[in-house]
């Protein structure tokens, strides 16, 4: 997987991938104001949807020597509630997410959750935390945007964006599809009858095939219309080469 880190103004590092950006901040906030700073900036706090994914954060994260650690994007509001990523409400944690004897919800206020990234034991594990205590925090910037997919639905995974194409769309980007091959509108005149011909829409392929043949076509006939001049101007040359012979005897006998 590739990485490029940069850094923006000191306030906050970013790592790159082919698909979700990183950023995670040198100063602490509470869970809410960690939020708020990743919604104002980027997309959201970070969301972690496999193992994989986990790990590869970790491998991007500089390492801390104790507490503060990061604040990540998984909270809820009491003890009965199911864990959720605030940044796209799936649910996902691992078997091997948790720090050893956590989540132990101490005093009963542990409702966000940190991630350790350290060189101990526990590098990459989570600890459910009390939301007001001080943290770093990681946020993730989407790479989706309206032009990404052409004619189809962004999705976004750790290494690249996934286009979801519109039914009679492929392609990497949803590009390939239908083609308008004739006027985009046509009015209905006072006469009572149509500007112009209707629209049709042609299958990319079918009208880059009609391109593809009309332009050998016409290379076709060129080449055809060459060679017959050129054949005439043969003739014609052959046609003349006797009377040139016969001309300066003529001459002679003048
Ligand atoms: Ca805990």
């Amino acid at each position: 997987m590739k990485l490029t880190l940069i850094v923006l103004l000191g306030s906050s590092l970013a790592a790159t991938t082919l698909g979700w950006k990183y950023h995670y901040t040198d100063t602490t906030m509470n869970w809410t104001q960690a939020r708020q700073y990743c919604k104002t900036h980027y997309t959201d706090m970070v969301v972690i949807q496999s193992q994989e994914e986990n790990d590869y954060l970790v491998s991007l994260l500089p390492n801390r020597s104790g507490s503060p650690y990061y604040w990540i994007g998984i909270t809820k509001n009491h003890m009965n509630e199911t864990w959720t990523w605030v940044g796209n409400n799936s649910t996902w944690v691992g078997n091997e997410s948790w720090a050893e004897n956590e989540p132990n919800n101490n005093h009963s206020t542990e409702f966000c959750v940190e991630i350790y990234v350290n060189t101990n034991k526990n590098r990459g594990k989570w600890n459910d935390e009390k939301c007001s205590n001080q943290k770093y925090v990681v946020c993730y910037e989407a790479q989706c945007n309206a032009t990404s997919c052409g004619r189809g639905t962004c999705k976004e995974t750790t290494e690249n964006i996934t286009c979801h194409c519109e039914l009679g769309f492929k392609g990497h980007r949803c590009q390939t599809g239908f083609l308008l091959t004739s006027p985009t509108s046509i009015t209905c005149e006072a006469t009572g009858s149509w500007s112009g011909p209707r629209p049709i829409c042609t299958i990319y392929k079918q009208a880059l095939l009609a391109v593809a043949g009309c332009g050998a076509f016409s290379g076709f006939c060129c080449i055809c219309f060459c060679w017959m001049k050129h054949r005439k101007r043969k003739k014609l040359t052959q046609v003349r080469q006797p009377e040139e012979e016969t001309s300066p005897s003529s001459e002679v006998h003048g």
